[in-house]
């Protein structure tokens, strides 16, 4: 028997790739296939594979799984010797046998076809005859969710295309640049039936979704014409980007999208050595009208450590990226993959990182390991306090002096994010008064509370912003003569003026206001 096994990074997550292998070859040779995390026991992973008694174990390998595939194959090997592996994936795609001792073959290229070809050789008993590595037809891909019970909770991955047309210097998929494409009638009858089934996310693993604008816009239509609940995520390439695809956008339901767009830098030099050297002006705009229509929830990563980008030049990038004031940005860290150029060209860089998987950035001739070291702890802090929306308001006023990337920094050296977030919040508003980030007291003092109730119980609110005896009279007050019309554990906040007023046009009124925050915890 040939098992396909899969090493997800998260229990949520399915992975196509042991799919269509398995709805490939199962009438041709006798399979199965199973899914695993690496948050489990390698013994019980090792254990539930070896308690199949299979013949060949498949495995698709990546960064995320590559080390504990490499133990796993050691159990397997020296608990059954007679099994044969098969590593394939991006993970193994440059290596040899000698690279893993416990393997004993790697699949480079395609599974499919080899697959197909060896479940063939197998069941007929002959030589195994595929040479080179083929292309798979990907009008021959099985619906990998075929026959399966949906569970709405895990995300759905979907492949409508393959290949990239970029070169980016760090990125194992600009060495594919034949981009292929699955017939839009077999996309449309499949993801319909995730659609219907409800699943939460339907994440389309294309390496750029709006590589060919039409096709592209008719799945935008269909999804909006027939996902009822299910949020789909793609990743576009914002210069390519034009009137017509960004009206398909921002005509569509209020977070129905998900976009995942790559700036990665804004400084040329940096964006012309990893070959990226993409209209930024266009970039800018196009993100710009995204975001003021507000309809796609939208998801920016900046990759540091790149070529020609120091300290001070990546925090210029990181502010840019910051003020669009996008749902999520990502400060990501390079990592020097192998068979990649800018892995090739380490030297020339004098590039220093992880020799194991994920293969990170240490140092290199721009960023110290101090740097690094920094922009880790601000990367934290933008995901506690930037992406999760903690303080958004207040973090959108101050940012109309303070640069992000130097605010950022400076809090990186005051605050522990280890700590319990109460004692957070306690912290950062003692920071905001002592630094005097917000000059009128009165404004950060709403405002800061205005956040904190609109995320986190009463509680929750600094010492400094608690209410006083007579504060908590007037809510108790305000509570009796509306008891009918406060739905239930929601929270009442008392300001000095009319915050939500204030967010909207600036405008400070005067005088004692009450607002409701509904629970949401
Ligand atoms: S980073 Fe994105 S655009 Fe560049 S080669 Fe990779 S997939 Fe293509």
């Amino acid at each position: 028997m040939l098992l396909f096994v899969a090493i997800n990074s998260r229990y949520i997550h399915t992975n196509i790739a042991v799919r269509y292998l398995y709805h490939l070859c199962k009438d041709i040779y006798p399979c199965q296939f199973l899914e695993f995390n690496i948050n489990q026991d390698l013994n019980d992973v090792a254990f539930e594979i070896l308690k199949r008694k299979p013949r060949y174990v498949g495995i698709s390998t990546y960064i995320w799984n590559s080390l504990f595939v490499r133990r796993l194959i050691e159990v397997i090997k020296k608990t059954i010797r007679d099994v044969k592996i098969i590593l394939g994936g991006p993970e193994v795609y440059f290596d040899t046998l000698e690279d893993w001792r416990y393997a004993d073959f790697i699949v480079k290229g395609e599974g499919e076809p080899f697959f197909l070809e060896f479940c063939r050789s197998l069941s007929e008993g002959r030589e195994f005859l595929l040479k080179g590595y083929p292309y798979f037809d990907l009008k021959d891909l099985p619906f990998p969710y075929r026959d399966e019970k949906i569970d709405q909770n895990k995300i759905y991955y979907y492949e409508s295309s393959r290949g990239c047309p970029f070169r980016c210097s760090y990125c194992l998929s600009s060495l594919d640049r034949q981009v292929r494409f699955s017939p839009l009638e077999k996309v449309f009858d499949e993801i319909r039936v995730l659609f219907d089934a409800q699943v939460k996310l339907l994440k389309f693993v294309d390496r750029t979704f709006n590589v060919n604008k039409e096709r592209a816009i008719k799945i935008i239509e269909f999804a909006k014409r027939y996902s009822k609940n299910t949020q789909v995520h793609l990743e576009i390439e914002p210069s390519l980007l034009d009137e017509d695809l960004i009206e398909a956008l921002n005509t569509s339901k209020e977070g129905l999208f998900r976009l995942e767009i790559g700036i990665q830098s804004f400084k040329l030099d940096t964006l012309k050595a990893i070959d990226r050297d993409f209209d930024m002006e266009r970039i800018d705009k196009n993100i710009k009208k995204l975001i003021e229509k507000n309809r796609c929830i939208l998801h920016l990563d900046l990759i540091a450590g790149l070529p020609y980008e120091d300290f001070k030049e990546f925090k210029r990038s990181l502010d840019k990226t910051l003020l669009y004031f996008a749902n999520e940005v990502q400060l990501g860290f390079l990592k020097m993959l192998k068979g990649t150029r800018i892995r090739d060209e380490a030297r020339l860089y004098d590039y220093e990182y992880l020799s194991f998987p994920p293969y990170e950035v240490i140092s290199n001739r721009f960023l110290s390991y101090e740097d690094i070291y920094r922009l880790k702890h601000m990367e934290a802090l933008i995901e506690r306090l930037y992406n999760k929306r903690t303080l958004f308001w207040t973090l959108r006023y101050i940012f109309r002096r303070f640069s992000p990337s130097e605010f950022f920094e400076r809090l990186s050296y005051e605050i522990d994010l280890k700590k319990d977030i109460r004692e957070i919040l306690d912290e950062l508003y003692r920071y905001f008064v002592r630094y005097n980030l917000i000059e009128d007291r009165n404004i950060l003092k709403n405002l800061f509370r205005y956040d904190i109730l609109k995320m986190y119980p009463e509680e929750y609110l600094p010492s400094e912003l608690k209410y006083s005896q007579e504060e908590k009279e007037k809510i108790n007050t305000y509570r009796k003569a509306n008891a009918r019309s406060i739905p239930r554990n929601s929270r009442v906040g008392l300001f000095d003026f009319d915050v939500e007023k204030f967010i909207s046009n600036g405008s400070l009124e005067g005088g004692g206001f009450t607002l409701l925050f509904p629970n949401t915890l």
